[in-house]
């Protein structure tokens, strides 16, 4: 028996994941930056994304991106930087996303005391009000960041349905390469990178076949999951299952589905409702909200429905299912996003690459 719970990962299904969209983005001319923030930047996991022919790695920790520092793709640091750090981006990320002179003169004197230059992605906030200089600044920010010796002002970019849920368009999108063509003009260079966002750039991508010249995507979700998320839509050519949670089983038994006395307060201090069915057979596997939240929990067997939770307990109704479950049978659950980021960082789920 494996060891449980356990995050199972399919390597092969992230491989296809991530050569589909590859060769998606390429028929367009963009080159994809592979997100590896939601696996922790585990390294046998970002190998999946190397595989499946991704330009860049990315991640918005630089702990993450120490342990991806032998592949030899350029690694992208996705977060703002923060100035305590400055000599371990430099160190560690070749180009980083930034938003603040002060910061990126901090890289600039780390750069020059290792002998390198480090590349920025300026990031350009259209409306979406998470990172970025606002998009009236840009252009003279970006003359402040080019009179830095080691510096090198390599992109720019836009983060885009995170903090506001703005979705990309060709009207912001197009608004991101009328900036950078005005920089370019003015300061006379190239960008090498113009990044219009993560999966929810997809939709447009797919129902447009173009997003002009934006030529970067940085992509997480949409490998991971296999989902566009401007609408959080499945895509249908690729798996929405290569990260899977399996618990096991450590009690069936058939019970009432109303508790017998009083009722106070459950484990996390709610008054808990609940809705007679007669008796019912119930599971309790392994797994609780010290692992995962539980709530957003998607079972395979889709007879299964999910009861409750406490620390470490789940309460599934079996009832309906097709299956004979024993105690120590496993069961499996396909994951969100923010579910498969609370499996990935619970040091009480183990990894398991299949
Ligand atoms: C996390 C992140 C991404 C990836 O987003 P997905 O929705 O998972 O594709 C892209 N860019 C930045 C700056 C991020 O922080």
């Amino acid at each position: 028996m494996s060891i449980c719970p356990r995050l199972e990962i399919n390597k092969q299904k992230l491989v296809d994941n991530t050569k589909y969209l590859v060769d998606l983005a390429k028929k367009d001319g963009i080159e994809i930056a592979g997100v590896t923030k939601v696996f922790c930047g585990e390294k046998d996991i970002a190998e999946a994304y190397v595989l499946g022919g991704v330009k860049y790695l990315a991640d918005s920790r630089v702990e993450n991106l120490i342990k991806l520092q032998d592949f030899d793709c350029e690694k992208v640091l996705l977060r703002l930087p923060m100035i305590s750090e400055a000599d371990k981006v430099v160190k560690y990320a070749d180009i980083s996303l930034n938003s603040e002179i002060k910061t990126i003169a901090a890289l600039d004197k780390a750069a020059s005391e290792q002998g390198k230059k480090h590349k920025v992605i300026m990031m350009v906030d259209l409306g979406d009000l998470r990172e970025g200089v606002w998009k009236t600044d840009a252009v003279k920010y970006a003359g402040e960041i080019l009179k830095l010796d080691n510096i090198v002002l390599y992109g720019i970019g836009v983060n885009l349905t995170c903090y506001g849920g703005v979705i990309p368009n060709e009207s912001n999108l197009g608004e991101l390469v009328n900036i950078a063509e005005e920089i370019e003009a003015k300061y006379d260079f190239k960008f090498e990178i113009i990044s219009g966002g993560n999966s929810s750039s997809l939709d447009l991508l797919m129902s447009n076949g173009t997003l002009g010249k934006i030529n970067n995507l940085r992509l997480g979700e949409a490998l991971v999951l296999g989902r566009e998320t401007a609408y959080g839509k499945d895509l249908e050519e690729i798996h929405q299952d290569p990260f899977q949670l399996v618990a096991e089983i450590i009690e069936l038994k058939d019970k009432p589905t109303v508790p017998i006395g009083e009722i106070g307060m459950d484990a996390f201090g709610n008054k808990p409702t609940f809705v007679d069915k007669g008796i019912r057979a119930r599971a309790i596997v392994a797994v609780g909200r010290q692992d995962v939240n539980v709530d957003n929990l998607i079972p395979v067997d889709s007879k299964l429905s999910i009861i409750g939770a406490s620390s470490d307990h789940l309460m599934l109704d079996i009832t309906d299912s097709e299956h004979d479950y024993e105690v120590g049978s496993e069961i499996r659950f396909n994951l969100d996003y923010g579910t498969l980021l609370n499996l990935s960082t619970s040091q009480y789920v183990a990894k398991k690459i299949v």
